[in-house]
């Protein structure tokens, strides 16, 4: 993938805040952690449930994992559904979301899988 957006957020992903959130210099409410994934509640929650997913590694988003290391994103979505067990939204449903590029309104360049319950959600999504 060559895109110039995709170029941008390799650029700008080395120094993120969600790297700070990794590096523990920022402090952010876990809700689950693993060697390679760490995941704790959005600043600016959009349902009851609203948790982000990260990789430990800086790595800018989807498109970069994909190229990078593929088994990883298996193991996000994995830790995604432990989440939701543990916040207790697996029984009447949930969402992931991962905002890819400008058109998506993504804002940190670091993968971040959405972990959305707690309320119905509509579909399409606006
Ligand atoms: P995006 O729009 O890139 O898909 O999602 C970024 C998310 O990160 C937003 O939902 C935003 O509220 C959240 N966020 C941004 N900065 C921080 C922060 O410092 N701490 C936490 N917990 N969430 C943040």
């Amino acid at each position: 993938m060559s895109d110039a957006g995709a170029q941008a957020r390799r650029e700008q992903s080395s120094d993120t805040v969600f790297g700070a959130i990794v590096r523990g210099e920022i402090p952010a409410d876990l809700v689950y952690e693993d060697d390679l994934c760490l995941a704790f509640r959005d600043l600016n929650p959009q349902a009851p449930v609203h948790v982000l997913v990260i990789p430990r590694e800086g790595i800018a988003g989807l498109t970069e994992a994909g190229e990078a290391d593929p088994a990883l994103l298996g193991h996000l979505l994995q830790a995604a559904d432990v989440v939701a067990q543990r916040e207790g939204i697996a029984e009447r449903g949930w969402r992931v979301v991962i905002n890819v590029g400008a058109d998506a309104g993504q804002t940190v360049n670091h993968l971040h899988l959405h972990v959305l319950g707690g309320r119905a959600l509509s579909w399409p999504p606006g």
